[in-house]
């Protein structure tokens, strides 16, 4: 653990421009299942078929009730969630102008929860609308929230799940038009303002930290490419061997929340043996 905290923290001190790139994982110890991960809702609704907007829409024809029970566990999950020390980590190297951004592709705010700033969501956000006519985005309130998710557990047919879906998006403030969850469903392209920041950032940095991602959802998964092609080095923190994994100057193989729960603890005693010892560096 201490060789991964001092290979990290001498990564980053000799960095003149670090960002992060996000995925599931950093927030799979604030509560909210990974895609591929073993358990959570995802293996009951497989995102092949509920992630996209015909799956949806067939889901919300002849599975009501079912679509209504998918819902309500992403919401419910996502209003229980808090930041960990991941996110918390990340919020603090930024206030000490150690990282310039977070690119997540996320959707639960918790990198902004947890007081990082400069965000850049390719994926959307959950607690976001979209006006569907003008584009206009608004936050979704949480109390709001929580009272949507009261209709959505009573909603066992269309009717039902129809009004707690118009319920959560509200009309346009601005032009009365429709709105929908401001997130990138499966299909769908990426939002362009925030896509082109990630590549230029992508493109600018000396180091990328690679957090919980499997690094395989295009064009998202470009990102760490492009920050590879540009002469970065990356440090992936991840349990699992991921399609980045081989090509990581650091692989820290733990989970991103308790590793990054040790960086908010500080340095204990140093054991014996040096990082040389026992980690695997790679590339210049
Ligand atoms: P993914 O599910 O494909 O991969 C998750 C990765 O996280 C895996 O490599 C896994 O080994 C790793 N992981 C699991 N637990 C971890 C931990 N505690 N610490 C560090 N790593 C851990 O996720 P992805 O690459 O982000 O792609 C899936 C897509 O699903 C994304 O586009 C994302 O928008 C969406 N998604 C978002 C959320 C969220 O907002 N929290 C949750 C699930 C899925
Ligand atoms: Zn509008």
């Amino acid at each position: 653990m201490e060789e991964y905290l001092s290979a990290l923290g001498g990564l980053l001190d000799a960095s003149p421009y670090t960002v992060a790139f996000t995925g599931a994982g950093v927030s799979a110890e604030s509560g909210i299942p990974t895609f591929r991960g073993d358990e959570g809702i995802w293996k009951e609704y497989p995102p092949a078929l509920y992630g996209n907007l015909l799956g949806l829409a067939l889901a919300f024809l002849f599975r009501p009730r079912r679509l209504a029970g998918l819902a309500s566990g992403i919401l419910d999950t996502l209003l229980r969630a808090r930041p960990n020390p991941c996110h918390r980590v990340l919020a603090r190297l930024e206030e000490e102008g150690r990282l310039r951004a977070v690119i997540t592709q996320n959707i639960d705010g918790l990198h902004q929860a947890a007081g990082s700033r400069q965000v850049l969501e390719l994926h959307g956000n959950a607690f976001r609308l979209r006006c569907v006519r003008c584009g206009r985005r608004t936050e979704v309130e949480r109390e709001r929230a929580w009272g949507v998710l009261e209709t959505l557990r009573e909603a066992g047919n269309r009717r039902r799940l129809l009004k707690s879906m118009r319920e959560y998006t509200l009309p346009c403030g601005s032009c009365g038009g429709r709105t929908r969850p401001d997130v990138v469903l499966f299909g769908e392209g990426l939002p362009p303002a925030e896509f082109n920041r990630s590549l230029e950032e992508a493109g600018r940095c000396r180091l990328m930290l690679v957090l919980g991602t499997s690094a395989v959802v295009y064009p998202a998964a470009m990102i760490p490419r492009v920050a590879l092609e540009g002469g970065a080095r990356l440090v992936v923190v991840d349990p699992s061997r991921t399609a980045l994994t081989s090509q990581a100057h650091l692989h820290i193989p733990l989970p991103a929340g308790s590793f990054f729960a040790h960086w908010l603890r500080g340095p204990d005693t140093p054991g014996p043996g040096g990082a040389e010892t026992q980690l695997q560096f790679k590339g210049p």
